[in-house]
């Protein structure tokens, strides 16, 4: 069957259009250029920040922040079980160990008091992951008394209180992937307040040079550059950031109506948060997961069941010293339906129609089984 509603598709429009038009025609299409500026500034001021780093994706936005922190060999970082692996995998790319932390049952982000507990004379950060459009339980991992580094690449445009997803922690990561609520393509950005950190991150980005000392490598660096061609389209979308994140927002909120009539659970938010839509999230039980994803393949909608906890997955079964219940039993549970910001009421009413309706109704689902 053809897919007729992907899970996501980027929302690209005039302004996408001439800005990338603009950087091409200027020549300017590599790693520095005006749009990167421009692209790092509206950020900065979007997100509270003094210093945005624009880079090639939200993985090397980790990468490079654990590297600019001196994480390496010999060191741990706490990483939550579930989450796309991203940070786990940043984590063992610089050589450092990911310990895996179960997440709370309360808004399923990593669990302080759980965190607290694998903290050893090795631990060096926690990296606390949005997850699903959540932000952290920031105040409590502050308690930690360890560097925090907030990976918001699912939380663009949430908040706690005034303070947006993208404000918390020593450094905040977010990813621009064209899955994301604002997309550059591939791209990614880290955030700070402290102008250290950012000169780090961007030297390591650049080569292990600044423009200053051109040649004059002070460290082993890597190319994590963000291009300016990427920086336009980027500026573009974070230009239109309340947009996109309404529309999405409009998206889950006629899914939830339709999905809370037909006794589907919701992800839990704590008080005080506006979550943000990322992907739409039904909350289920494993058969009804299922039936959910077999009646997606067969009426061409993109159902997906949500991420393995990272321990079930071969690469991380030794990284979870205690037990992690509740990362088992949320991504076990949970299902994604198409989410975009250009997804029409005719569209999410097909999904309900075609695949939320008869999975609730307990209608037996055609296919072979599938994740
Ligand atoms: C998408 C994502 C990333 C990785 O971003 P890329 O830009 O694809 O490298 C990292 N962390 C989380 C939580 C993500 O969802």
């Amino acid at each position: 069957m053809t897919t007729l509603v992907p899970l996501s598709r980027p929302s690209l429009g005039p302004r996408e259009q001439a800005y990338v038009q603009d950087a091409l025609a200027s020549g300017w299409v590599s790693g520095t250029g005006p749009y990167v500026e421009r692209f790092e500034a509206a950020l900065a001021e979007r997100l509270c920040r003094s210093h945005v780093v624009a880079v090639s994706s939200g993985t090397t936005a980790l990468e490079l922040t654990l590297a600019a922190l001196g994480v390496g060999p010999g060191d741990e970082v706490i990483v939550p079980a579930l989450t796309f692996a991203a940070p786990a995998a940043a984590v063992l790319t610089v050589g450092a160990t990911p310990v895996l932390c179960d997440v709370s049952p309360a808004d399923w982000t990593l669990d302080p008091v759980a965190a607290g507990e694998l903290i050893t004379t090795h631990t060096r950060a926690v990296i606390a992951v949005d997850v699903l459009g959540h932000p952290c339980d920031y105040p409590a991992l502050a308690r930690l008394g360890l560097p925090v580094i907030e990976d918001a690449a699912q939380a663009h445009g949430a908040a706690v209180g005034d303070a947006p997803a993208g404000s918390f922690g020593l450094a905040s990561v977010f990813s621009f992937h064209v899955n994301k609520a604002v997309t550059s393509g591939e791209g990614g950005c880290v955030a700070t307040d402290d102008a250290e950190l950012a000169a780090r991150v961007r030297l390591l980005a650049h080569h292990g040079m600044t423009p200053q000392r051109p040649y004059v490598h002070e460290v082993a660096g890597r190319n994590g550059r963000m291009t300016n061609l990427t920086a336009a389209l980027g500026l573009a979308q974070v230009e239109r950031w309340e947009e996109l994140v309404a529309a999405r927002r409009r998206v889950g909120e006629r899914y939830t109506a339709h999905a809370d009539g037909l006794g589907f659970g919701r992800r839990p938010v704590r008080p005080g948060v506006r979550a943000s839509c990322w992907l739409h999230t039904v909350a289920t039980d494993p058969g009804t997961r299922e039936r959910l994803v077999r009646l997606g393949r067969a009426s061409g909608v993109d159902v997906r069941g949500i991420w393995p906890a990272l321990p079930e997955l071969a690469l991380y079964r030794d990284r979870a010293p205690r037990p992690w219940p509740v990362a088992a039993a949320v991504s076990r549970s949970c299902a994604w339906l198409p989410t975009s910001a250009d997804l029409t009421d005719e569209e999410i009413d097909r999904v309900v129609h075609a695949v939320l309706r008869p999975a609730a109704s307990g209608d037996p689902a055609p296919g072979p089984a599938v994740r």
